[in-house]
C-alpha cells in the first residue's frame, strides 16, 4: 500500500478540532500488523540513513523537523527510533526546555533562529518555538495580546528559512488522554523511568482540552504550504515511528538531491603502492 503523506497534511487555516481525530488509527497499515511495522522501520532506518549521508555530500540543502505533542506524547522516542543508524555528526537535535533568564530577555524567536540547521545539516527540534503559543498561551505567562500576533510572526519567520533554502517539516504526535495517563502511570511503575516523571506534567494534563484547543489553533494557523504540520496518530508507538519516517524521507525524496560531480579524472588516479 502506499502511503499517501497528504493524508496527515494540516490544510492552511482548517479549523481543527483534535478529539475527532482518531489516535489509534493506522492509516495505510494493517492495525494488527505490529511485526510488520518493525521490519519496515528497519528499511526506512537505511533510506533516512542513505538520504542524510546524500543531504550531507550534496551540502546545499537544509531540513528542520520540528517536533510537538503533550507531556508523554512521544518526542524523544520518536527521534531514538526513526534516526536510529543515521550518521550522528549530520544530525542535531535542540531541545527547548523552560527559556533561561537571557533568553526571557529576548524576543521568543531568538532562541529558535539560533538552532536553524546550515548547510547539509538537518536539525530536530524537540518542542520548539511553537512553545510560545502553546504553554505560554494556557499558562498565560504573557497576555493574549502578545500572543494573539505571534501566528503571523511564526508564518512569516518560517517563510523567512524556506525562501533562504530551508525545507520544513512539523510534526504533531497525537496522543490521546487516556494513552497519557498509562505512558504518565508507567514512568511512576518503573524504576529507570522514573526520572523522567515530573510531578508539573500533571499540571498541562489538567488543563488538556485547553491545551488541545491551544495546539488545533497553533496547527490551523501556521500549517502552509512551505511549511506544513502533519498529525500523527501516535497512541501506537510502532505505528508513529513509520509514519514519521515516511513522511521524511518523501519529503526529503522530493529535493531529488545528486551526489557532487567527482573531481576532475579520479576515475583515473592509481593509489601508489
Ligand atoms: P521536557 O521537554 O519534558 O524536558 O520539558 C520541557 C518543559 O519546558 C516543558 O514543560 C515545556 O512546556 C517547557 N517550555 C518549553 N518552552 C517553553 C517556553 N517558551 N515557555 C515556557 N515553558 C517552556
Ligand atoms: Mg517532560
Amino acid at each position: 500500500m502506499t502511503f499517501d503523506i497528504d493524508h496527515f497534511r494540516v490544510k492552511p487555516g482548517d479549523k481543527l478540532d483534535l478529539a475527532e481525530f482518531d489516535t489509534r488509527a493506522t492509516p495505510f497499515w494493517d492495525s494488527k500488523d505490529k511485526s510488520g511495522a518493525l521490519v519496515r522501520l528497519a528499511q526506512l532506518n537505511e533510506r533516512l540513513e542513505s538520504l542524510q549521508e546524500l543531504l550531507w555530500a550534496q551540502g546545499s540543502e537544509r531540513i528542520l523537523v520540528v517536533i510537538q505533542a503533550m507531556d508523554a506524547g512521544g518526542k524523544d522516542g520518536t527521534i531514538r527510533h526513526v534516526f536510529e543508524g543515521v550518521n550522528p555528526s549530520g544530525v542535531r537535535v535542540a531541545s527547548f526546555k523552560r527559556p533561561s533568564s537571557r533568553e526571557l530577555a529576548h524576543d521568543y524567536l531568538w532562541r529558535a533562529h539560533k538552532q536553524v540547521p546550515a548547510d547539509g545539516e538537518l536539525t530536530i527540534f524537540n518542542r520548539s518555538h511553537y512553545e510560545d503559543v502553546l504553554v505560554v498561551r494556557v499558562e498565560k505567562l504573557v497576555r493574549e495580546k502578545r500572543w494573539r500576533k505571534r501566528y503571523d510572526h511564526i508564518v512569516n519567520f518560517e517563510q523567512m528559512l524556506v525562501d533562504e533554502g530551508t525545507t520544513i517539516v512539523k510534526l504533531f504526535l497525537h496522543i490521546s488522554k487516556d494513552e497519557q495517563r498509562e505512558r504518565l502511570q508507567a514512568r511512576l511503575d518503573e524504576p529507570h523511568k522514573q526520572w523522567k516523571f515530573e510531578p508539573g506534567d500533571l499540571g498541562p494534563r489538567k488543563k488538556w482540552d485547553e491545551y488541545q484547543e491551544a495546539f488545533a489553533d497553533a496547527l490551523g494557523r501556521t500549517s502552509t504550504k512551505s511549511a506544513p504540520w502533519y498529525i500523527i496518530p501516535s497512541d501506537r508507538k510502532w505505528y508513529r515511528n513509520i509514519a514519521v519516517s515516511e513522511i521524511l524521507i518523501q519529503t526529503m525524496e522530493g529535493l531529488e538531491m545528486q551526489y557532487p560531480e567527482a573531481p576532475e579524472g579520479v576515475a583515473d588516479i592509481v593509489i601508489p603502492a
